[in-house]
């Protein structure tokens, strides 16, 4: 079944995609299934909503749960195997220590030990290997699918995060909110590594290609160890050059073209992770203590997308006026993240980042920020981008700080919309590709030397 195309099979014959894929018994319905859960015992239905649990019926027909390390015992005894002896072979004692537990975890079924070994990684190659993403399980989101990540560490880029994050406080301290609402004391910072893929399988390498993740996501691990997010930087790379270049090539006007650059693109997604741990999360509503989730409901993640975008320009440039970032980038970045806004619209206004993108590049139009030129093709105006930017971080942190429901869903009504001028750009980019497909060279050639 093709995730890019809807699970559209692509054999013939083959019938549609269950929606509770394999990880329940194919003669039940999700009613069933849900009836039964209901109808269990704290700890049985903890053991039956499980990540790591599929259901199937036993001979006298009632459902039961069977651990992953059961249902799965075949395979898994094989990548246990492996892992072992991947771990004698590597001298770094952390990486050692994952693949050893994660090895464990797989013939026990208790994953915890190894998710924390994860998050203590310090090694140069990052492997992600086991059950993780609950997508494929339509009908509940509990069940974890397997996939694995080889990847390799990029200390260069890794080290300019670490630059970026002893800048967190000063960003918060000059958001362009009210002082009022800035926060004087930052929390811990959840690490970020910045890595190269050489190899993934499994739920990693069936539909859109990861280019950034946050695991895990067992919420036991996160709420004692926190978490890890993970920048997949080549993926990033092969989507600039595949798919953002080209489109950069249709939407904007022929001078912007020689300003499209990765590392704007690159460094831009960075500030945009780092900005969700900025402006207010924790707020108060008349006195009352409450969050930013909870006050703007089903527009909390459009609203935060976007905040986190259009405050990672401005942090940005604010970096680059106090020479953290190179000046260089003030030429690239705004172009760059134009073409950026065409790419997201794609997946869908009726996402988070797509809206999000929307509600940025329609406030830029209605600013005189961004023009649309006779041929149909935007460009950035350098004068008055800075502004505009500035105003609508000021905008969306103000409706998190007063925790303003009706002022978000204003927002997104007037502004999360694809106009006409819009809408025929993206017509005009229908043979560019809306994901790319990787081939992993090294794993060919080190599986054909065997
Ligand atoms: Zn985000």
């Amino acid at each position: 079944w093709s995730r890019l195309e809807d699970n559209e099979p692509f054999i013939p014959g083959v019938p549609t995609k269950p929606e509770g894929a394999s990880y329940y018994p194919a003669n039940a319905t999700r009613d069933e299934v849900a009836a039964w859960f209901d109808s269990l015992g704290e700890a049985e239905r903890s053991e039956a909503t499980s990540f790591f649990t599929t259901i199937r019926r036993d001979p006298s027909g009632a459902f039961r749960a069977v651990p992953y390390s059961v249902e799965y015992q075949g395979p898994l005894a094989i990548a246990a195997a492996l892992l072992r002896e991947a771990a004698a072979l590597t001298t770094q004692p952390t990486l050692a220590r994952y693949l050893e537990l994660r090895a464990e975890a797989f013939l026990s079924n208790d994953y915890y030990a190894s998710d924390v070994a994860w998050m203590e990684l310090d090694a140069s190659i990052e492997p992600t290997i086991g059950p993780y993403e609950v997508y494929e399980d339509e009908w509940f989101n509990y069940k974890a699918a397997f996939e694995a990540f080889v990847t390799i560490r990029d200390d260069a880029s890794t080290e300019q995060l670490s630059r970026f994050g002893a800048e967190l406080q000063d960003l918060e301290d000059h958001l362009p909110i009210d002082p009022a609402y800035r926060n004087p004391k930052l929390g811990t910072l959840a690490p970020i590594r910045v890595v190269n893929v050489v190899f993934t399988a499994g739920d990693a390498n069936s539909g859109v290609q990861t280019a950034a993740f946050n695991l895990p996501n067992d919420e036991r691990v996160v709420l004692e160890n926190g978490s890890k997010r993970v920048m997949l930087k080549n993926v990033q790379e092969a989507k600039f050059s595949e798919v953002l270049k080209p489109i950069s090539t249709i939407a904007l006007a022929r001078p912007a073209h020689r300003a499209i650059s990765f590392e704007a693109f690159f460094t831009h997604i960075l500030m945009h992770e780092l900005m969700h741990g900025l402006g207010p999360h924790s707020i108060q509503v008349n006195g009352r203590p409450t969050t930013v989730r909870e006050e703007l409901k089903e527009t909390y993640s459009t609203i935060e997308e976007a905040k986190a975008d259009i405050s990672g320009l401005w942090g940005l440039h604010y970096l680059i006026d106090k020479g953290v970032v190179d000046r260089a980038l003030e030429q690239t970045i705004y172009p760059t993240f134009l073409a950026s806004t065409f790419r997201s619209i794609r997946f869908g206004i009726n996402e988070a980042h797509g809206r999000g993108v929307a509600i940025q590049l329609n406030t830029f139009l209605d600013a005189g920020a961004v023009t649309v030129n006779d041929d149909g093709t935007f460009s950035v105006e350098p004068v008055g981008i800075r502004k505009a930017v500035a105003g609508l971080a000021q905008r969306l942190m103000m409706i998190q700080a007063r925790g303003d429901y009706e002022e978000a869903k204003a927002v997104i009504e007037t502004l999360g919309v694809v106009r006409p001028e819009v809408q025929r750009v993206l017509d005009r980019l229908q043979r560019i590709p809306v994901d790319i497909h990787p081939r992993y060279t090294t794993a060919e050639s080190l599986a054909a030397r065997d």
